[in-house]
């Protein structure tokens, strides 16, 4: 199933998107927030399955507004340096170990809404990953038995600012900007993904392909990083985990690829679908005081 979270008639929710269509997920027995829907587990999935198959209530996809699929994830983690071509393309070493930063969840866009260009850098990038969604409350989960604590694969765009990214060893302020965390269109259940590392990913700036990998290439895979992450610390439903980028980011072109205001940004994955955001100047709306 492809699992979303949609506003229509200025009402959010969560449905199942099949053959081009909604199917409105209040007409199921189940919580209407994705976090509590993945925690509720396989009876309420199943209950969604239903309502999908029953083909009844259903709204056309081109009337509602997609959202991102989890809007505010408890965590929401990246992984650096794991594509060995964009290694060599940083002229870094491989790691001994993933190196994890966080993205602040503040920063989670829609798949489909506007990244704004900060007003305080030029160095703008982008980074197409593959993300994954964590299913249930786990710690201490063997990488063997890492696929029960998946709820689903999505696309995520690791957007980054590449000054501010450098002025901290945790990435954390140039990864976690307002809008620099386009996630979905939908989560896609395992059932659907089959092998996740067998994906093709690739992602154009307009109408030009700058990266183009297949998951097959992370140096360490979904299951090893479950394992990594979880020897730490409880994972949680709702959680997201980006896979890591491939070679072809912006900062390593020559001249330099960054995004420009009126750019778009499109990723695609295999299996899933893809996502495209448009860039903008910060508005000045983003002032809060
Ligand atoms: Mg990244």
């Amino acid at each position: 199933m492809k699992l979303v979270t949609f506003t229509h008639l200025g009402d959010t929710r969560i449905g199942v998107v099949a053959d081009g269509e909604v199917a409105d997920g209040r007409h199921a027995p189940v919580p209407q927030e994705m976090i509590a829907l993945i925690a509720a587990g396989q009876p309420a999935l199943q209950a969604l399955k239903v309502l999908a198959d029953s083909k009844a209530h259903r709204i056309p996809l081109c009337e509602v507004h997609l959202r991102a699929p989890v809007l505010r994830p408890g965590k929401f983690l990246a992984i650096g340096l794991n594509y060995l071509d964009h290694i060599q393309e940083t002229e870094l070493k491989p790691p001994e170990f993933p190196v994890f930063f966080n993205k602040q969840s503040t920063c989670v866009n829609g798949p489909y809404v506007c990244i704004h260009k900060p007003r305080v850098s030029d160095k703008l990038d982008y980074e197409g990953e593959l993300g994954f969604v964590i299913g249930r409350r786990c710690r201490h989960v063997p990488k063997e038995r890492a696929p029960e604590v998946i709820a689903g694969y999505l696309i995520v765009n690791d957007v980054s600012v590449r000054d501010w990214q450098a002025r901290s060893k945790t990435l954390t302020l140039g990864k976690s900007f307002d809008t620099h965390g386009p996630i979905g269109p939908w989560i896609v259940t395992p059932d659907e993904i089959g092998n996740p590392h067998t994906l093709d990913l690739k992602t154009w700036v307009n109408h030009e392909l700058r990266q183009s990998a297949n998951t097959r290439e992370m140096i360490f895979d979904c299951f090893e990083q479950i394992e990594f992450l979880s020897t730490a610390f409880t994972l949680e439903p709702g959680d997201i985990i980006s896979t890591g980028t491939s070679s072809g980011v912006g900062v390593k072109m020559n001249p330099r690829g960054y995004l420009k205001p009126g750019d778009r940004v499109r990723v695609a994955i295999e299996r899933i679908g893809q996502i495209e955001n448009q860039v903008i100047e910060e508005p000045d709306s983003t002032a809060l005081l």
